[in-house]
C-alpha cells in the first residue's frame, strides 16, 4: 500500500519522540509499504516562533511570519530522516515546495491550488520513504506560505489526495476520536467510525484533534483518512463517508469552543441593507462572524447579535463603533463559550435539541444564543459553565455508555 502518515507535534516533540517515530516508520516500512511521512513542528515551536516575532513587532508582515513558521516544520522533517537514515533505511526529507504544493497567496493562511506529485513519484520509485515538513507550500512567486495552525493535517490529506494514496494516518497524543475531548471528559468513548461531515462540523466547532480544513479536503477528494495515535498500537477512528448504521446513532459527539466572543448591538436602525453594510465591513475587516441572530424590530429599530473568535474581538469592536447613530447601543462579551452537540442521526430523530436545552435549564445554565444545523445544534454559554455543560450534554445522550 502506499499510506501517508503525519505526525503532529506530540508526537515530535522531543528527540525521544522522533526516535519513536522513526521506529513507527520503520516498522510500516518493514512490512512493505511506500511511505509519506508529514511532520509538525516539535509542540510548542510554533507559538515559540509567534513569540519571538512579537518580541519586534505586533503586526509583523504575514509573508515574514510564513518563513519564520515554516522554519519548524523542516526541522522535524530533516531530524526524522537523519534518524531513518541512521537505522539503514533510505528516507529522503522534502520542503512543501520539493513536495510540490503550490498556493494562493494568501500568507499565514494560504489555500493549496495544487500539487505537482513528480518529485514524490520518483523518490518512490527510488525505493525512498519521504518526510514531508508540514503546514507549507509556496505561491506562485516562490514564497514560502503556511497553510493556517494545525496545517500539517491538511499538507498530509493533500498529498494523499494527489498520490491517490490507499489510506491517511494521522497521529497525535489520542489514540482516535472522542465523543468529546478526554481531556474535559475522563468517561469519552472512542468512536469506531465517524462521518466526514460530522468530523467537520465537530472540527469546525473547536475540537482541535483534526484541522476542519483537512476534513473538508478528505471528504471532497474522498481520502480514506484514519484518527490514531504514536503512543499505542490501538486501533484508530474511520473517518469516511456516511453510512445507514451511522443514522441509528441520534448523537455522536460534543464539542467545547472556548475561543468565542459575543457582540450584542441594540437599537440598530432597521432599514433594508444594513445588515448587509454591518456584516460586509466585518468581512472586510477579516472578521470571521460565526453566529448571528435578529429579532422581528419595534418602531423601526432591532437587536442584532453574534459571536466571533476572542482574538478578533478588538476588531469586530472598531467596526461596530464605526457604525454611530445607526446602533443606540453595543455591548460586548468576551467570557462566553460555545458548546455543540453533533449527529447525523438528528436528520431523522426529533427532540435532541429539547433534551439540550432541557440539561442546560436543570443546571441552571443560561443559553445566550442558539444555532442548528441539520446535524448539530449549538448554545452560546457563560464561559465557566462550559465544561459543565460538555460533561452534562455526554451523559444525557449516554455517550459514556
Ligand atoms: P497534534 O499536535 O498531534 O496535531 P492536537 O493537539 O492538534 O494534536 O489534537 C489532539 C488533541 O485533540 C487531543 O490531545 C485532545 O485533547 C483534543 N481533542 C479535542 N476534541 C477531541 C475529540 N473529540 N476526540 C479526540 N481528541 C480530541
Ligand atoms: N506547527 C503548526 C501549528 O502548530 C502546524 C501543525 O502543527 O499542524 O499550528
Ligand atoms: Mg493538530
Amino acid at each position: 500500500m502506499l499510506i501517508v502518515q503525519k505526525y503532529g507535534g506530540t508526537s515530535v516533540g522531543g528527540l525521544d519522540r522522533i526516535e519513536n517515530v522513526a521506529n513507527r516508520v520503520a516498522k510500516a516500512r518493514k512490512e512493505g509499504h511506500d511511505l509519506v511521512v508529514v511532520v509538525s513542528a516539535m509542540s510548542g515551536e510554533t507559538n515559540k516562533l509567534i513569540e519571538y516575532a512579537n518580541h519586534f513587532s505586533s503586526t509583523p508582515e504575514k509573508k515574514e511570519m510564513d518563513m519564520l513558521l515554516s522554519s519548524g516544520e523542516r526541522v522535524t522533517a530533516a531530524l526524522l530522516a537523519i534518524a531513518l537514515q541512521s537505522k539503514g533505511f533510505d528516507a529522503t526529507a522534502m520542503t512543501g515546495r520539493q513536495a510540490g504544493i503550490v498556493t494562493d497567496d494568501t500568507h499565514t493562511y494560504a489555500r493549496i491550488e495544487s500539487i505537482d506529485p513528480t518529485a514524490m513519484y520518483n523518490a518512490i520509485k527510488a525505493g525512498k520513504i519521504i518526510i514531508v515538513a508540514g503546514f507549507q507550500g509556496i505561491n506562485k512567486n516562490g514564497a514560502v506560505t503556511t497553510l493556517g495552525r494545525g496545517g500539517s493535517d491538511l499538507s498530509a490529506v493533500a498529498l494523499a489526495g494527489a498520490l491517490k494514496a490507499d489510506q491517511c494516518e494521522i497521529y497525535s497524543d489520542v489514540d482516535g476520536i472522542y465523543t468529546t475531548d478526554p481531556r474535559i471528559e475522563p468517561n469519552a468513548k472512542k468512536l469506531d467510525s465517524i462521518s466526514y461531515d460530522e468530523m467537520l462540523e465537530l472540527s469546525s466547532l473547536g475540537a482541535k484533534v483534526l484541522q476542519n480544513r483537512s476534513v473538508e479536503l478528505a471528504k471532497k477528494l474522498k481520502v480514506k483518512l484514519y484518527a490514531k495515535s504514536s503512543f499505542s498500537e490501538n486501533e484508530g477512528t474511520l473517518i469516511t463517508e456516511e453510512s445507514n448504521s451511522m443514522e441509528a446513532v441520534l448523537v455522536s459527539g460534543v464539542v467545547l469552543d472556548k475561543n468565542q466572543a459575543r457582540v450584542t448591538l441594540r437599537g440598530v436602525v432597521d432599514r433594508p441593507g444594513i445588515a448587509a453594510e454591518i456584516f460586509t465591513k466585518l468581512a472586510d475587516e477579516n472578521v470571521n462572524v460565526d453566529m448571528i441572530i435578529q429579532n422581528v424590530g419595534t418602531d423601526g429599530l432591532t437587536n442584532l447579535g453574534f459571536t466571533v473568535p476572542q482574538s478578533e474581538l478588538d476588531n469586530a469592536k472598531q467596526v461596530v463603533e464605526s457604525f454611530g447613530h445607526d446602533i443606540q447601543g453595543i455591548d460586548f462579551d468576551e467570557y462566553v463559550c460555545k458548546v455543540s452537540v453533533v449527529g447525523v442521526g438528528m436528520k431523522s430523530h426529533s427532540g435532541v435539541a429539547a433534551t439540550a436545552f432541557t440539561v442546560l435549564a436543570d443546571n441552571n445554565i443560561n443559553i445566550q444564543m442558539i444555532s442548528t444545523s441539520e446535524i448539530k445544534v449549538s448554545m452560546v454559554i457563560d464561559e465557566k459553565y462550559g465544561e459543565l455543560a460538555i460533561r452534562t450534554l455526554h451523559e444525557a445522550y449516554e455517550l459514556d455508555k
